[in-house]
């Protein structure tokens, strides 16, 4: 087993996997940026280590410096995370060369699979169906064109380089073509430094749902069952969960063997999500192979019992899987949502900025995988991921209540989060019946919002009320030393609309 793995990344995602090397007893090393210095994953980790300025392109995104402080704290091992570096080939490649190991799949696999076009050719390799549409770059845009009449409108086009659904426009009718095409390559070009792109039938009204799979250097690859991923603003997940409520025994059978083929295809080691778009007809396509841990990993954990970052560990270290696949069936019902510190009342504008109180929900099937505390200042400069709130319960119905109950104990002052947007999503009737799409709840923000429901009696009404009185003596104070501030517009505000953030996968 490894001595000392360096964690290169920061947030929740770095605190779960310091706390999964705590358990196993492996030593960890922390890396934070200049406004990283008193954040979670600094506090509890064994070591840590600065790596530079804020800029996320100047610290968690230099391969140099981690390896550096890899080599300098005696690293055996390296965890990615999720974002940043962890789908860059390069990262793997570095690692080998320093005699470190990668937690993670081998560049090559990383190369052949996360590619979108690549992993597109592997899959219809590998006959497993995907989206209609071209699985290489498609140079010139008249060409486009005309393959998208032939296809038939509405088309998507991506890019190569995708993530994050940057780079992605609908293109309704071929009018809007010529339009969208700039559109897309030039949000590429500026997101991803390259301007490539594809195109596929945009599917009308699918789900999303994707599958878990493990791979060990042994040739074991198994299959943890499905997420449910299609609860989505702007092709972003915010809820997820496992099982997905239209998935049966014989779907999630079929789609289980499709993704492990795919990943012995590509000759896949560790962990990886194979992602599927499913029709009203349960029929599903192949959408692309995320190469790493996913945000939304913690739902299959709950359902299956397992430690997915232990088992990462295990995997990178020569162990082997212990179990077949046929083995995993899922056990009740998670559901996670991701809280945000941005303000569902502004266009979901981000809102950093000091958390003056806080109080984290607890009780029967909560789990809070959080990279924040009470009195800590969320920096502008990085995704703005609070936590993510994770329900289990013996049915989908308990699953729910449990998160509502767990949604209304949950506090947090002196920045405003995406709270109610949950809680509005969690009392619609159709979400309750498991009847959305990817596009459902776009669709539903674009009808007036219910009125706000009033404050609970209790911890929130004196939170606001510290929160409220916290801001006037500041502002009162500040007026007092100079007057000309308070005329000036937010600094969050202005520095955040410059800035662009790094959003999570
Ligand atoms: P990214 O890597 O940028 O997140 P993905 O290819 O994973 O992009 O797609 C993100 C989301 O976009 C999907 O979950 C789905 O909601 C939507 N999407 C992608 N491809 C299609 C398609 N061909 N038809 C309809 N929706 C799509």
């Amino acid at each position: 087993m490894f001595k000392k793995i360096l964690i290169a990344n920061r947030g929740e995602i770095a605190v779960r996997i310091l706390r999964a090397c705590r358990e196993l007893g492996i030593k960890n090393v922390a890396v934070f940026s200049e406004v990283d210095r008193t954040a979670p994953h600094v506090r509890l980790a064994d070591e840590a280590y600065s790596i530079g300025p804020a800029a996320s392109r100047e610290s968690y995104l230099r391969i140099d410096k981690l390896m550096d402080v890899a080599r300098r704290t005696g690293c055996d091992a390296l965890h990615p995370g999720y974002g940043f570096l962890a789908e860059n080939p390069a990262l793997p490649r570095a690692c080998s060369d320093a005699g470190m190991t990668f937690i993670g799949p081998s560049a090559e696999a990383m190369e052949m699979m996360g590619a979108k076009t690549s992993g597109k050719q592997l899959a219809r390799r590998s006959e497993v169906p995907t989206v209609p549409g071209t699985d290489e770059a498609i140079e010139n845009p008249e060409e486009a064109q005309s393959l998208a009449r032939s296809m038939g409108y509405p088309v998507l086009l991506k890019a190569i380089a995708g993530g994050g659904g940057k780079g992605m426009r609908v293109v309704p009718t071929d009018a809007e073509f010529a339009g969208a095409w700039r559109d897309a390559a030039s949000e590429a070009l500026n997101a991803f430094g390259d301007p490539r792109l594809f195109l596929e039938k945009y599917l009308i009204g699918p789900r999303h749902i994707e599958v878990q799979i493990f791979a060990d250097a042994h040739g074991r690859v198994v299959s943890l069952g499905e997420r449910e991923c299609s609860i989505q603003r702007r092709h972003q997940k915010v809820v997820e969960e496992a099982p997905s409520p239209v998935v049966t025994p014989e779907l999630r059978k079929k789609m289980g063997e499709a993704a492990v083929r795919l990943a012995r295809a590509g000759g896949y080691t560790n962990a990886g999500t194979v992602e599927f778009l499913v029709d009203a007809d349960l029929n599903f396509y192949f959408l692309e192979v995320n190469t790493r841990l996913q945000v939304e990993h913690p739902v299959t954990e709950q359902v299956t019992g397992l430690d997915l970052v232990k088992l990462q560990i295990a995997i990178a270290a020569g162990h082997r899987l212990p179990f077949a696949w046929e083995a995993i069936t899922p056990r009740g019902n998670a559901m996670e949502v991701r809280l945000y510190a941005e303000d569902p009342d502004n266009n979901f504008f981000p809102s950093p900025g000091k958390i003056l109180s806080r109080h984290a929900p607890t009780g029967p099937g909560i789990r809070l995988d959080e990279g924040v505390y009470e009195g800590y200042t969320v920096p502008l400069e990085y995704d703005p991921l609070l936590s993510k709130l994770i329900a289990w319960g013996n049915s989908r119905e308990e699953t729910i209540a449990r998160l509502r109950r767990a949604l209304d104990e949950y506090t947090i002052t002196g920045i405003r989060t995406n709270v109610s947007l949950f809680r509005r999503i969690l009392a619609e009737p159709e979400f309750l019946r498991g009847e959305f799409h990817t596009k459902w709840l776009d669709e539903l923000l674009a009808r007036p919002s219910p009125p706000a429901t009033p404050p609970r009696p209790g911890t929130e009404d004196a939170s606001v009320i510290a929160a409220a009185l916290w801001h006037t003596t500041r502002a009162n104070s500040a007026a007092n030393v100079n007057r000309t501030t308070s005329a000036e517009p937010s600094r969050w505000k202005s520095q955040g609309r410059r800035q662009q953030l790094d959003r999570t996968p």
